[in-house]
């Protein structure tokens, strides 16, 4: 695979990232994941938006612009052959060669690193079909979840939690309330209505939430953006989660409790289908 480290296209046994870094050491990066089929990108521009937006919001400098972001993307895409597959990106405060809490002078780069992911049978997914049981686990994350940095131990934690459990995945609960998922937002359907929680700091803004809710207005699905429980999600006609990485994915089973008759629902088909016509049309 080829990899991209700060201005250089290399392989990636020869990438090399400071142990200083304070990405590695303190978790102050932020990072992005776009999706690619037939060899684009999806939704591109916003997810270089959130990414300014996060290092704006941590005081982290631009690595650069959204052009010269657009032609790594591409870069890679093409070096790697990926026709479908992800495209990561992190970007860190990069180190003064020490370890510090207070941040590194103005002159310090930030660290920007990019490599990609074959994943053949991304939009054909199986896992799709089937559809995913959860669990519910606690939110014991910080309070900046709008920023999208890579303090991704919980998360990661949670994953593990409902593979012990014999499910895919986990949404967390906080103050009695359903936030997100490990790494995707979460909604549910009741009479053909879309439930799902507004944003706040409490949550990532997803980039697949806002075109998923963009399409499902336009096809004149009932929307309610507001706080809700694990509870009313269990007594739901269906439930499904999106993300970059999986764009929508069927919600089968909450805490061992079947909603409907089990199997993937109809809006949560519908609008994985919209999205992905949607997401192929609109690639660059
Ligand atoms: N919430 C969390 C906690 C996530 O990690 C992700 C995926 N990175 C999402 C939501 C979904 O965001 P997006 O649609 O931009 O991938």
């Amino acid at each position: 695979r080829t990899v991209y480290v700060n201005g250089e296209y290399l392989p990636e046994t020869e990438a090399k990232v400071s142990i200083f870094d304070r990405g590695f050491l303190m978790a102050d990066a932020v990072y992005e994941v776009t999706s690619v089929l037939d060899g684009k990108l999806i939704d591109f521009h916003g997810h270089a938006v959130r990414l300014a937006r996060s290092l704006t919001e941590l005081d982290m400098q631009q690595p650069c612009s959204e052009s010269e972001l657009l032609e790594i993307h591409r870069e890679l895409v093409k070096r790697n052959n990926i026709e479908e597959g992800l495209v990561y990106l992190q970007v860190t405060r990069g180190s003064d060669g020490d370890r510090d809490f207070v941040f590194p002078p103005e002159d310090v780069k930030p660290t920007l690193v990019l490599f990609t992911q074959n994943k053949p049978g991304l939009a054909d997914n199986p896992a799709a079909k089937k559809g995913a049981k959860i669990i519910s686990i606690e939110d014991i994350r910080w309070g900046r979840r709008d920023i999208k940095t890579t303090q991704l131990l919980y998360p990661s934690m949670g994953k593990m939690m409902a593979k012990a459990a014999g499910c895919d995945d986990a949404w967390m609960v906080e103050d009695g309330y359903v936030t997100e998922g490990t790494s995707n937002n979460a909604y549910f359907v009741k009479n053909g209505k879309i439930v799902t929680r507004p944003l706040s700091n409490e949550i990532l803004h997803g980039i697949t939430r806002k075109a998923v809710l963009r399409l499902a207005a336009e096809a004149q699905m009932e929307i309610e953006e507001r706080l809700f429980t694990i509870d009313e999600a269990k007594e739901a006609d269906e439930a499904f989660t999106t993300s970059a990485s999986a764009f929508v994915m069927p919600v089968v089973e909450i805490d061992g409790v079947k909603l409907g008759d089990g199997t993937p629902g109809p809006i949560a088909k519908r609008l994985r289908e919209i999205y992905l016509e949607e997401s192929r049309k609109t690639a660059i």
